[in-house]
Order: structure tokens, then sequence, then C-alpha cells
């Protein structure tokens, strides 16, 4: 089969693999119909990813049609559309069985393991060679009844590659920190995590949301999804017109980096909850401890365990409330994947998401 695999930095190749095979009873066959590239595998684009070794597949985006099932799955037939999670488990252990899937502790099958990403990395989708990624035609899914979701036919393929990591991730975010209606929501960075957080916090019913980011065309989508917008240096200004000068009762930040953590503590108000979701690629800032002292702020950080989130994401999109197809800007096939790569590392062209089709 046809896959994009990471030869090194920069060096994404559409190369011949072997076709994936059961991975055992608990094991399905998926073909997808649409794959992604998320922000976090420009992380491996560069070089910077958990595994440098050239030659495996990448990606932990892909959605599509079951077409075999090992004898021991009981909620899968060929034929099934489903989202392939982006977070892996065994299903049964500690964890997953508390819906903690991207903690799982198996090794085999499982997300990132005790003691978070230290040493057991390899157990996740395209950052290695344990899981291959999923930015192929087929991809062999272990543990299939606890790492794919069914998905209802009213939704598109183009809405659930969205709903594999980028809404979860955001819905995970927005439920940490608790949005309830009325509340005002800023959101910093409107990458597809952005989005979704402004398309979660319009969900959950928040008063005013004010949304942040650099590119011009980021801010209109998230006015789309029900933002007023503002850059990193206006949106202080915006948010204090909007709250009297209190500041929002809850930020979410999607970038990640000292700055973007640190504005989002500083734009929460009094008793505000802060949720981080983006790479920080240091893996450390320094807290502004008395600031958040002072404000008695609460500050949530995770990785979301795709599975769990997707219990109150899929019938609010089955149901059209919410529209995660709307971040889909471009459609192209796997043999441009090494151009989908730099399109998205440019920002070019009002680029968000990126729908591939394998079989073109
Ligand atoms: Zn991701
Ligand atoms: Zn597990």
């Amino acid at each position: 089969m046809k896959a994009i695999v990471y030869d090194g930095p920069t060096q994404m190749r559409y190369a011949d693999v072997p076709d994936p095979v059961l991975s055992g009873a608990d094991g399905a066959i998926v073909r997808a119909a649409i794959c992604g590239i998320c922000g976090s595998d420009l992380h491996i684009y560069h070089g910077h990813g958990l595994n440098t070794t050239p030659g495996y597949v990448v990606g932990h985006e892909s959605v599509g049609e079951v077409v075999e099932v090992g004898s021991a799955v009981h909620n899968f037939r060929p034929g099934d559309r489903v989202i392939i999670s982006a977070s892996t488990g065994c299903g049964n252990c500690h964890y997953c069985r508390r819906g903690y899937s991207m903690q799982c502790t198996d090794g085999e099958t499982g997300g990132y393991g005790r003691g978070g990403s230290h040493g057991r990395h390899g157990a996740s989708w395209g950052k290695g060679m344990v899981l291959p990624g999923l930015q192929a035609q087929y991809v062999a899914v272990p543990g299939a009844d606890a790492n794919m979701v069914a998905l209802p036919e009213q939704i598109s393929y183009e809405a659930a590659i969205v709903m594999t990591d980028s809404a979860p991730t955001a819905w995970l975010a927005a439920r940490h920190v608790r949005i309830v209606p009325g509340n005002t929501v800023a959101v910093i960075g409107l990458g597809p995590i952005g989005q979704m957080a402004v398309m979660a916090a319009e969900a959950m019913g928040a008063g005013h949301i004010v949304a942040a980011d650099t590119h011009e065309y980021r801010r209109k989508s998230a006015e789309r999804f029900g933002a007023e917008t503002a850059t990193k240096d206006t949106v202080e200004a915006l948010l204090d017109e909007r709250t009297a000068g209190l500041g929002a009762d809850v930020v979410i930040d999607t970038v990640g980096s000292e700055s973007a953590l640190t504005q989002a503590m500083q734009l929460a108000a009094t008793g505000g909850r802060v949720a981080a979701v983006g790479v920080n690629k240091e893996g450390r800032f320094d807290f502004p401890y008395r600031m958040a002292m002072h404000k008695g702020l609460e500050f949530f950080v995770g990785l979301t365990s795709v599975q769990r989130e997707l219990q109150e994401i899929l019938p609010l999109a089955a149901a059209g409330r919410i529209h995660p197809e709307w971040i889909v800007t471009h459609r192209t096939g796997l043999s441009k994947g090494a151009e989908a790569y730099s399109l998205i590392e440019g920002r070019e062209d009002g680029v968000l998401k990126i729908a591939i089709d394998p079989w073109s």
C-alpha cells in the first residue's frame, strides 16, 4: 500500500510499504477514507519527534471503513464506518477502564504508559515502528473495540477527520475548565484546536468568546464559530471592554509557549480557570506562581483520550449542532502528502485542516 514515511527532517516521502495484517484476534483492518496532518506532526517533520529513526509511517488521524475484524472483536463488522482514535489503549488496564486511554499502561497497544512520555512512547501511532502512523491507505488497529469509535451515518468523513484529535483535544480543555452558560471564554491560538475550542465554548453556552491569533484568515474562521477576535497584542483590551476589566472566566491556550501560557493566566479573571493543551517544546515554563496564587486560578494541562471526549462530541455533530468540518480548508491526495506538510508548515493559502485522500 501507499503511505507517507519520515525520511529525515523536512523529508516526508510518498512510499510503498507492506500491507498491514491483523494484529491479533482483537484487531481490525480499516480502509482509510480520509487521513489528516496534525500540528503535532510538524514536530516530527522538523526532526524534533520523539523518534528520529527514518522509514516509519507518520500520522495519527484517520477515518474509514472496517474491512476485516479478528474473532475477538465484538463491536464492529466489515462495512462499519469508524473513527480511529488518535490515542490508543488496551481497553482493559486501570486507566483505560476509567477513560484515560492516553495513560494506558499496557505498552503494546497503549498510549504513553505509566510516568508520562518517558520511555513508552513507541506505542502510539506514527511516532516510530511500534504502531505505524495513519497517513496510509490501510490501518491495522490493535484492540479494535477500544480504539475505534462507530461513526454515525449523518456525520461526514470530513467532519470525522477533525474529530480524531483536534476536536477532542479542545473538548478536553473546555470540559476540564467547566464552561457554564454565560461564561466569558478567551482562546489563544486559532489553529485547528483553537478553532475547535471556540466551537466547544459556543456549544457549552459561553457568553462572550474572545479569541486571539496573528493570522487574519484564522480569525475569520473563528468568527464563523462564534468568536470575536483580536491579535495577541490587542486581545487584552478587547477582553477588558467585554468584561469591564474583570478578565475571562475561562482561558484555553492551544499554543503552549511560555509567552502564551503566561498571557493565558494574565487574561484570566480572579477565580478564573485556565486550560493548556498546546505542545510546549521545552517541556517546562516559568510558572507565574504569585499571580496565579493571588488570583486563585485553576490550571489544567493534559492530552486527550479521544474515545472519552467523542461520547459528548459525536451526538452534537450528528445533530448538526457543531460543525467540525468547517475547518477543512483543503483537499489533496496522499501522493501530494509532502507538499501538504509544507503548506501547513508555512500557514499558506488560508490552510487549517487538509483532508487527504489516501487513494489519489
Ligand atoms: Zn495530534
Ligand atoms: Zn490500557
